[in-house]
């Protein structure tokens, strides 16, 4: 069992100056409170033992703040870095006082995540070498992204600035991380100044090291900057940040994508052909607003008849992921896909996803899947979608049904639907759902 928790806090907060003076960084106000408390509180609530504070900037001011830690029942210690070694060559510099697991994170991260929980995921698996709390972000086109199996294992990291075209999904690595102190060593020392997503992780990978991505719609976000600060505010004066741990089930928008999301393009295949609806980056946007998830649920037997690769169908969403980044700053919680189509005799198919599911809609396997590993109250749910699978699976799954009429497939009615659940397209659909007062 996880004990420690590292917070990596030596941050200047340069550009925070005109807002906080000449406070260390991780002091600045959230809700009148400093992030690091609370970060401190949050340590305490999962019953961590020790907080280990790794400061270099006006180290003074956190230690006269926090004390010993008796206030919150847990021990502290502070270990100072008088030279500016990088994330990870802060950590080896204190290598000593921790722990063989222990989690570390960034003095310049709001977040309200349940910690036991992730600290746990990394314990489970006994290889894992480190474990990166991961999430979509709405800037991925300026972030170092980074590729999982459906395991988890990570397989590849890229740093920013991307190539054009490369069209990686929007996994972000959000600043929290669980280590196992034996896998780390040997990487101690290598330069004089480590960074752990520039340096030391991309070596672990190609080492064939065991990383893992812990994917979480849990809030954790960086307020290194004045709007990013006035942000995070607004987010804990909403109660955004708070309802958002995973103990609290909150309601999502279902979305389809083809016709929906997207333009419908018959059998799409390369990301090439993808292009957002007019608004529908807007639309997805103020469903974040309304403190709704917004979460993809596809079919795609292009991937069963042998038609698009699942590499290319990765492009195809990251595509799409860039697009609303750079539309509206927004951003999907999660995609999910049905690769499977049930008829099968056809040249060039896959044999093995030749067959009848439960995830294809308007089968119900999609949504339950993500009510699950997002802890979703399907009640208070929406499905947005221009065909009658939507519906179907909508209604199958206890969701709210929503048809918009923006899709061109051919070859059916929706003559049954009620009108007052029909629209034109996504963005009306949203604003119907979520009107602006
Ligand atoms: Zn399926």
């Amino acid at each position: 069992m996880i004990k420690q928790l590292v917070i990596l806090a030596g941050g200047q907060g340069t550009r925070l100056k005109q807002v906080t003076g000449d406070l260390p960084k991780p002091m600045a106000p959230i809700g009148g409170i400093p992030v690091l408390e609370h970060q401190v509180r949050n340590a305490a609530r999962y019953g961590f033992e020790e907080v280990v504070f790794l400061t270099s900037y006006r180290s003074e001011v956190i230690e006269n703040h926090f004390g010993d830690g008796s206030r919150w029942n847990v021990k502290f210690r502070y270990f100072l870095d008088e030279s500016p070694l990088g994330t990870a060559g802060a950590t080896f510099a204190a290598m000593g006082q921790l722990d063989e697991q222990f989690l570390l994170l960034y003095g310049d991260v709001m977040h309200d995540v349940d910690l036991r929980h992730f600290a746990e995921f990394h314990c489970a698996r006994q290889d894992a070498a480190a474990t990166l709390f991961v999430h979509p972000n709405d800037h991925p086109q300026d972030s170092d992204l980074l590729e999982m199996r459906d395991d988890a294992r990570i397989t590849c990291f890229h740093g920013y600035p991307h190539a054009p075209a490369s069209w990686y999904r929007n996994v972000v690595n959000a600043g929290l991380y669980a280590l196992t102190r034996q896998a780390l060593v040997s990487y101690a020392g290598t330069r004089e100044k480590l960074d752990f997503c520039k340096d030391v992780f991309p070596c672990m990978v190609a080492d064939g090291r065991s990383l893992y991505g812990y994917s979480s719609r849990e809030y954790i976000k960086d307020m290194g900057t004045p709007e990013r600060l006035a942000t995070v505010n607004a987010h804990y004066e909403q109660g955004r940040i708070q309802g958002l741990n995973r103990a609290n089930p909150v309601p999502a928008i279902f979305l389809d994508r083809d016709g929906t999301l997207i333009r419908h393009v018959p059998f799409l295949a390369r990301a090439e052909q993808v292009e957002l609806l007019a608004g529908a980056a807007l639309a997805v946007r103020r469903i974040h607003d309304a403190s709704y998830l917004a979460v993809l649920v596809t079919n795609q037997p292009v991937i069963a008849r042998g038609e698009c690769s699942v590499r290319e169908l990765e492009r195809i969403h990251g595509r799409m992921e860039q697009l609303l980044a750079t539309e509206a700053h927004t951003y999907l919680d999660a995609i999910y896909y049905c690769p499977h189509h049930p008829d099968s005799g056809f040249d060039g198919e896959v044999p093995e996803l030749k067959i009848a599911c439960d995830c294809r809609k308007p089968n119900t396997g999609m949504i339950r899947k993500a009510a699950q590993d997002l802890n979703i109250d399907l009640k208070r749910s929406f499905m947005i979608g221009d065909s009658m699978r939507d519906w179907k699976a909508a209604i199958h799954a206890g969701l709210h049904p929503i048809f918009v009429n923006s899709g061109q497939e051919d070859g059916y009615s929706f003559d049954d639907i009620p009108a007052e659940k029909v629209f034109a397209d996504l963005h009306t659909a949203v604003s119907h759902l979520f009107p602006i007062i």
